[in-house]
């Protein structure tokens, strides 16, 4: 003990050589030679309590003197995470610490805007920023791991937990996931403020069949390896401490038991050498699934594929020892698995501080509330702005209406445990808190879902005693996250009917949308003057929406999914294959409403809807701005590169517009013929400035030829020579700034 007790452990550590020349490698390995195969079975259990139950139970307690729980789920209660721990590391045999696990998704207190809506601000700094301050505030409670960042690609807008992701792009995924992993495990996991992050869902389960959440995923090697793997990869190699694996059959074999990607992709290939842990009750499951007979043989494939945590089922305590005594699993495999445990807990310094400083006074810290304010501001996406309604000027009077003008509950979104709703400052509240807006209100619809026109005439009253109406719309907190998808992603209620009720009056509307996902127009589009994105924007989401209503900020966010015009465009992600077939000529899409070829591009398709076209609302990587930017002086390093060589892309953007603003310019690429078909398009790199108004500023890209490689049939990632396409542009269909080069 005294030998444990003198270790430090240091960043040093983090991710580098498990060699036995490894101080900590020493430390573990003589904890596990003095380890009874009960409490290494036991470093495997993830054990939670109830909220309902007020006491620690006693037998929780007595497990934990046993040393048969290494970790803890949801122990929100200060005095009892303790007490557990002063248990662990000072009554149990080897005195292990025990390491304290909480969804932390996007915030703890202080609630920044749902993942995706960071994702729409195309800004990683602030997305490390806000993790960063995720993890000082929930590691108050002694919280030491956060079940995130959830980093699925997520293709279908109807599945609840798209709210919870990244989007669609794997490169836009890859950079959000180092930026969540480094914001939460900060630059020393040992720090007492440092989570260890935890990479989920692996893996599959955002291509659930349908968006039908937990159902299954048939993901073929090509497109796991270049589309759902490299947001993983790069939590790996960004330092992510743990992996969850997901609940989803993949290809037959559930990911819970999946040893081709728990083993030979994860551990073999890329080097993992931190833990994995399961989904909740995701081993038993296996029962469930048809994959295993009983609970037993879930526990021998789990165990086999070297999932090293069991979260809240008890299949692994229940039968590990006999399965070891019927060699069905070796206790020296078993020591691999505690190695991997232990080893993350050396990391974080669990065993020089088992204790934490629940100190209180830095929840809701003034600069945790700017900073979820900014990255609120950055996600908010302008999608619609006829006749530059907005921003509005304060000489207007606004009508404020709608379910979510005031609803401080569901700004917060999906995933907020621990946020308050006494502490988000709602639109209303803010427009209300400024002397210089002259506002009226009526709720309209008392919820999201409401169906009842009982308060409409109120709301119709308000709005002709104004002059612009901001009708604030979308969705509940609970129409999104886990369990909860739709198979109709429309306005719910009678939301759309109190729109048309309201475009009556004659007054313009702005339509302001906090939701979990995209939400599908077409009833209502026209009937409003401008519509603003603000998915689920968290605390400080009414100083921020009010900010870019009132033209204080500039609208920057863009679409980190492409927007379906109706639902059975789905699925409708902009980085698709080509069918083969030539456009399509406008004539013959023949109930679509947008002018086909406005937007016509290489997206050769004619596989499209006759209702629907083939074409989003909005695109991928999509958002207007108060300003305007003229992209000029495009050129790149070479137009034969070889492989291996850094290729350099430049432009010169000005801000065109009155008013100073941030401009996200995106570089697609195109490798126009492979040895396996590619994608008409795939980002490749992104970059976001700040410019006054007149202002002009070059942006360079570097990209590697490796960044235009990809995982080919003989299960090899290469990069083949021969013509690309490269377009510098404001979102996916955008053509106008096209290079072409040769790669020998
Ligand atoms: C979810 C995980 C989450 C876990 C613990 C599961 O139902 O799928 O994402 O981390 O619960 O709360």
């Amino acid at each position: 003990l005294v030998i444990l007790l003198s270790c430090n452990s240091k960043t040093s550590d983090i991710g580098l050589n498990i060699s036995s020349e490894n101080p900590i490698e020493h430390k573990i390995d003589s904890i596990i030679s003095k380890m009874s195969l009960d409490e290494k079975i036991g470093q495997t259990a993830q054990r939670g309590k109830s909220s309902r139950v007020k006491e620690l139970p006693k037998d929780l307690k007595e497990a934990v003197r046993n040393g048969h729980i290494g970790s803890f789920l949801n122990i929100m209660n200060k005095k009892d995470a303790k007490e557990l721990q002063r248990i662990a590391v000072e009554e149990s045999p080897s005195k292990i610490p025990l390491i304290f696990a909480r969804d932390v998704i996007h915030g703890f207190k202080t609630i920044f805007p749902i993942p995706l809506g960071q994702a729409a601000s195309f800004n990683p700094s602030l997305v490390k920023e806000g993790s960063r301050i995720a993890a000082i505030e929930a590691s108050t409670y002694g919280i030491r791991w956060t079940f995130a960042p959830m980093i699925d690609i997520a293709r279908d807008p109807r599945w609840g937990r798209i709210a919870e992701s990244a989007g669609e792009d794997p490169y836009l995924t890859s950079k959000m996931a180092e930026a969540y992993v480094k914001g939460f495990q900060g630059d020393d996991l040992s720090s007492p403020t440092s989570l260890a992050a935890c990479a989920k869902h692996f893996i599959g389960y955002g291509a659930a069949e349908g968006g039908r959440d937990y159902n299954t995923a048939n993901i073929n090697d090509n497109l796991l390896h270049n589309v759902y793997l490299k947001p993983f990869k790069t939590a790996v190699d960004a330092g992510s401490a743990t992996f969850m694996t997901s609940f989803n059959d993949l290809n037959g074999v559930p990911a819970s038991a999946n040893s081709y990607i728990l083993k030979d992709i994860l551990r073999e290939k890329w080097g993992f050498d931190g833990f994995v842990v399961s989904d909740w009750n995701s081993i038993i499951e296996m029962v469930n699934h048809g994959f295993a007979k009983d609970q037993k043989e879930a526990a021998e494939k789990s165990i086999n594929a070297m999932l090293d945590m069991e979260m809240t089922s008890t299949s692994y305590q229940d039968h590990l020892k006999e399965l070891i005594d019927e060699s069905k699993f070796s206790e020296k495999e078993l020591d691999e698995i505690v190695r991997n445990i232990l080893r993350i807990k050396f990391r974080l310094g669990l065993f020089d501080n088992p204790y934490f400083d629940p100190n209180d006074s830095i929840l809701y810290d003034k600069n945790h509330l700017l900073s979820a304010q900014n990255t609120a501001e950055e996600s908010i996406t302008l999608l619609k702005n006829e006749n530059k309604i907005l921003p509005i000027d304060a000489k207007k009077k606004i009508a404020i209406i709608g379910p979510l003008a005031d609803a401080p509950h569901e700004q917060l979104g999906t995933w907020t445990f621990d946020g308050e709703k006494d502490h988000s400052i709602t639109p209303l509240q803010a427009f209300k808190g400024d002397n210089n807006y002259m506002i009226n209100y009526s709720k309209g619809l008392s919820y999201s879902r409401d169906k009842s026109d009982t308060e409409f005439d109120s709301a119709i009253n308000v709005a002709k005693s104004s002059d612009v109406i901001l009708f604030f719309a979308g969705e509940e907190a609970i129409l999104s996250g886990e369990a909860h998808s739709r198979a109709d992603i429309n306005l719910p209620g009678a939301q759309e009917e109190l729109i048309k009720e309201l475009h009556k009056t004659g007054k313009p509307i702005i339509l302001i949308l906090m939701a979990g996902r995209p939400i599908t127009l077409g009833n209502i589009l026209d009937k409003v003057d401008a519509v603003l994105m603000a998915w689920h924007p968290g605390t400080m989401g009414g100083p921020a929406l009010k900010n870019v209503i009132t033209g204080v900020v500039s609208p920057s966010g863009k679409l980190p999914v492409s927007w379906p015009k109706v639902v059975g465009q789905i699925p409708i992600h902009y980085n698709h294959k080509n069918t083969g077939r030539p456009v399509v000529p406008e004539e013959f899409v023949h109930m679509d409403s947008i002018p086909i070829r406005a937007w016509q591009s290489s997206l050769g398709n004619t596989s499209h809807y006759l209702d629907a076209g083939f074409l989003p609302e909005y695109p991928f990587g999509y958002g207007l701005s108060y300003s305007t930017f003229k992209y000029s002086d495009i050129s790149i390093s070479s137009s034969n590169p070889k492989i291996g060589d850094i290729i350099t892309v430049k432009v010169l953007v000005t801000n065109t517009g009155d008013v100073k603003a941030k401009e996200t310019v995106q570089l697609y690429f195109r490798d126009l013929v492979g040895s396996l078909t590619r994608p008409v398009k795939e980002l490749l790199r992104f970059e976001k400035i700040a410019l006054n108004s007149g202002e002009s500023k070059q942006f360079v890209f570097s990209f590697s030829t490796d960044d235009l490689s990809f995982y080919g049939l003989d299960k090899k990632w290469v990069t083949e020579p021969g013509d690309f396409k490269l377009w510098v542009a404001t979102h996916a269909l955008d053509e106008s700034n096209e290079l072409n080069f040769v790669l020998k």
